[in-house]
């Protein structure tokens, strides 16, 4: 709804938007009390649980399983049994079942989507056209390859690994979900899959779409829990395990799989560089600025966290980013008009807050357009700091937040030289209308994607995976079946 204003003698203006409450309903998910470890196509009850929360206003949702040491040995004993019979599936069966998962996940992605911006936070708009989506698309792409496995990788017999131990963070829960299990059971692996322990709903209701598609038991289990869950995951039984989080944990788990000969790929942090040139379309390059650093709340690993401007256009870019900012809307994660949403979980909200007080401490200069945060539930304002040295640590750590620094540089040259100054190397950006300089940038920055005129893109035909601190291995298009596969 618009206020409408005369100005003079002119035609009437809008002077200011405000929106109408727009709820989505959260009738179309039913939670059951308490959630139970999904091994073998049964749900096995958890010895101990702990409550998952709406980080909106903490209102807790269900009580969820902690699996033991115990329980995750059992998963993946179950996991086990299922290999034979699942690889020694005719491979366009194997396709079937993930052609059916991909329309069922197709078919309740509105019930899926309200329930991940529930328990996760981000916008529901976001869950709606972003998560649930590409979560579908990856299994449809992967079921597409399970029957075609020997033309992707000729004269190279590639056969499965076994069962795969599988880690996902909190971020993009049900597509991480999707990145983890579609490969690996088109390639004919079976799973046992930790979701993060804040965000396991998503993960708990894919359960009985596995039930729906007539999965055979045991080969995707699911266990929840903590990290010691994931250690456990880890040291278990498992021939590979695939971790997607900090880049701290999967130092740690590298170091406990060395020389074990079991296989691992890790998906971990980032600082992605954005880099905008004067000769950029400069609206546009507001608008991925913003997309790159607010989309999910910030909390993506790929996330456009350090702004590169070229000096030259420093001023326009700043206030038309200010402006920008003033536009979002924060709030409710369900509503259909929110632009960022709530932050995951008290922790990473204290993490957020430790960042930003280093920052101020160090110099730089704080911007936050006004809004009024919701008072229960966890919440940070849209915020980009300027003035910021490369040295500062909101220049060099990962804040997993909706919070942005802007450097500036004068030639290509400087760009790539500040922006390949991080131990990460996860992705970046590029915005300038010549192609030539598109290229030459993307041939030096030591990322493992690199987006131009564009962020955030993802697609499942497309390989992503980081260099350096940012991980190896790469999830996504042939480039993603690699890892769980072995070959003759
Ligand atoms: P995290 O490392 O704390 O947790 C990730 C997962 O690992 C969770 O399921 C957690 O329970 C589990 N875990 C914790 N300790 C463990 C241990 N010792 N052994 C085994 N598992 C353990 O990370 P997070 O805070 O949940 O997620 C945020 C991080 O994930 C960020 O650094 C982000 O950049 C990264 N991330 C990377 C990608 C990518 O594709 N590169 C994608 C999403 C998120």
């Amino acid at each position: 709804m618009t206020d409408l204003e005369k100005r003079g003698d002119r035609s009437p203006v809008p002077a200011g938007w405000t929106y109408a409450p727009a709820p989505e309903s959260t009738e179309i998910v039913s939670l059951q009390e308490r959630y139970g470890l999904y091994v073998g196509g049964e749900w096995l009850e958890g010895s101990k649980h702990y409550t998952t929360l709406s980080p909106r206003d903490e209102a807790p949702l269900a009580e969820v399983a902690q699996a033991s040491e115990a329980d995750v040995q059992n998963a993946v004993a179950v996991a086990r049994d299922a290999f034979g019979p699942w690889a020694a599936l005719a491979p366009s069966e194997r396709a079937k079942y993930l052609f059916r998962i991909a329309r069922i996940l197709a078919e309740r992605s509105r019930e899926f989507a309200v329930l991940e911006s529930l328990n996760g936070g981000k916008p529901i708009k976001e869950s709606r056209d972003v998560d649930l989506p590409l979560a579908a698309a990856h299994f449809f792409y992967y079921a597409g390859w399970a029957d075609k496995l020997e033309y992707a990788f000729p004269n190279r017999s590639p056969q499965p690994l076994g069962v795969a131990g599988q880690i996902i963070p909190w971020n993009f829960p049900l597509l991480m979900l999707a990145w983890k299990i579609a490969p690996a059971l088109a390639a004919g692996n079976t799973v046992v899959l930790k979701p993060a322990e804040t965000t396991p709903l998503t993960a708990l209701l894919f359960c009985d779409v596995l039930r729906q598609a007539e999965l055979p038991p045991g080969v995707v289990n699911i266990v929840t829990g903590d990290g010691r869950t994931g250690a456990a995951l880890v040291e278990a039984d498992v021939d590979k395990v695939a971790f997607t989080g900090s880049t701290e944990v999967g130092k740690a788990i590298q170091r406990r799989l060395a020389g074990s000969g079991k296989k691992l790929t890790l998906e971990l942090g980032g600082k992605a560089a954005n880099i905008v040139f004067d000769d950029c379309a400069l609206d546009q390059a507001v608008e991925g600025i913003v997309n790159g650093i607010y989309f999910n709340q910030g909390h993506v690993c790929c996330a456009g966290s350090r702004l590169f401007v070229q000096e030259s256009i420093y001023e326009p870019v700043v206030e038309k980013l200010k402006k920008r900012m003033a536009t979002l809307r924060v709030g409710d994660p369900l509503d259909k008009n929110t632009d960022v949403g709530a932050i995951n979980s008290r922790a990473q909200l204290e993490r957020i807050v430790e960042l930003v007080e280093a920052g101020k401490a160090e110099g730089a200069e704080i911007y936050q357009p006004p809004c009024r945060l919701p008072e229960q539930g966890y919440w940070f304002a849209p915020t980009v700091f300027t003035n910021v040295a490369q040295s500062y640590r909101i220049a060099q750590e990962e804040i997993f937040g909706p919070v942005l620094s802007v450097l500036t540089f004068r030639t290509p040259e400087e760009a790539i030289e500040k922006a390949n100054n991080t131990p990460y190397g996860l992705s970046a950006g590029i915005w300038t209308e010549k192609g030539s300089r598109i290229l030459w940038m993307a041939d030096r920055l030591r990322a493992g994607v690199v987006w131009a005129n564009t962020f955030n893109r993802f697609d499942p035909t497309s390989p992503f995976g980081g260099y350096k601190e940012s991980g190896f291995g790469r999830e996504g298009g042939l480039h993603g079946l690699e890892p769980y596969l072995s070959f003759s």
